[in-house]
């Protein structure tokens, strides 16, 4: 906890706005954040056998909750795990945490293991699932990365074929943020075979023609919803969009590059691996795309 400069400040701005420890939900009781325990052998903790969801909430409400109690019974479903609450249950559960949190611009994160059982690889006879979740404040990205956009580096994308499943397994995410960081640069992009996937926490889109593309929905990426939501905008705005994986070679002359998420909106990546992206400043189809997107997400 809190062991680099990152994690200082993320506490620091915690400890401003007032809550460093949030209430927790597990299985079925709201909790103080001290009194929320898991055990030891959970499978969650000693094979990353879960899968977690993280929903944002603007101005108290959640965005697309729906889409993501889909995406969450889909995760579940692909690695047989039966969910001990259903999906309305779980959004009473998150609309509860952001109430007794008070928060109004929040991200929700929720999640189901496995559960505790003596470790073996094979799934427990009888299962229970470990179910929990909390709220944090969560804000938009700086002011600053809007109007400049953010840099971003390339790495190999070694992560395991079923990134459609927003399994806890996150190791080889974490591992690329944190070396995109130590480069300097905001976030990484995943190259597999010679084609871009997507971003350690977000899909990825460029701009080629003044048309987006962006790698189709299969197992090498999450289907995101803010993807789903910029793809809606796309389409009323007009703006054209191919859902085919852009080779590598072709992004240094990509006319724009964006990564959407839950956290990060959608972001323009103005430098890629040390070198300019397009103009080097966000372009205009990014512009028109975050415009729409935030006023959508806002409810204007
Ligand atoms: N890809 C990965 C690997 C992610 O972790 C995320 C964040 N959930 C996304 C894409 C974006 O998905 P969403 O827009 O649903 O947050």
């Amino acid at each position: 906890m809190n062991t680099g400069p990152a994690g200082r400040t993320g506490h620091f701005r915690e400890v401003r706005r007032g809550i460093t420890k949030p209430t927790v939900f597990l299985n079925g009781e709201f909790l103080p954040y001290e009194k929320a325990v898991v055990p030891v052998e959970d499978r969650g903790f000693v094979f990353a056998d879960g899968i977690y969801e993280v929903i944002r909430v603007y101005g108290g409400r959640m965005f697309r909750a729906d889409d993501h109690m889909t995406r969450l019974q889909r995760s579940a479903a692909s690695i047989a795990l039966p969910l001990p609450m259903s999906t309305g249950e779980l959004l009473k559960v998150a609309e509860e945490l952001v109430r007794r949190d008070n928060l109004d611009e929040a991200s929700i994160y929720l999640q189901v293991t496995r559960g505790p059982a003596p470790r073996s690889h094979t799934f427990p006879a009888e299962v229970h699932p470990t179910v929990v979740g909390w709220a944090r404040p969560a804000t938009p990205p700086a002011a600053s990365y809007i109007e400049n956009g953010a840099s971003a580096i390339t790495l190999p994308d070694e992560r395991w074929l079923r990134c459609d499943v927003k399994s806890v397994g996150l190791l080889l995410n974490t591992i690329g943020k944190q070396k995109a960081v130590e480069a300097g640069a905001y976030d990484a992009l995943f190259i597999r075979d010679g084609y871009l996937t997507e971003a350690t926490s977000s899909n990825a889109m460029a701009v080629f023609g003044g048309k987006i593309y962006t790698h189709p929905l299969n197992n090498l990426v999450l289907p995101g919803i803010t993807r789903k939501t910029v793809l809606e905008l796309c389409e009323k705005l007009g703006i054209p969009v191919v859902e085919e994986a852009v080779p590598a070679a072709e992004l240094a002359r990509a006319e724009e590059i964006f990564i959407t998420g839950t956290v990060t909106e959608v972001l323009a990546i103005t430098m890629l691996d040390g070198r300019p992206v397009g103009t080097g400043k966000p372009g205009p189809v990014f512009r028109k795309l975050h415009e729409a997107f935030v006023r959508f997400s806002r409810g204007q």
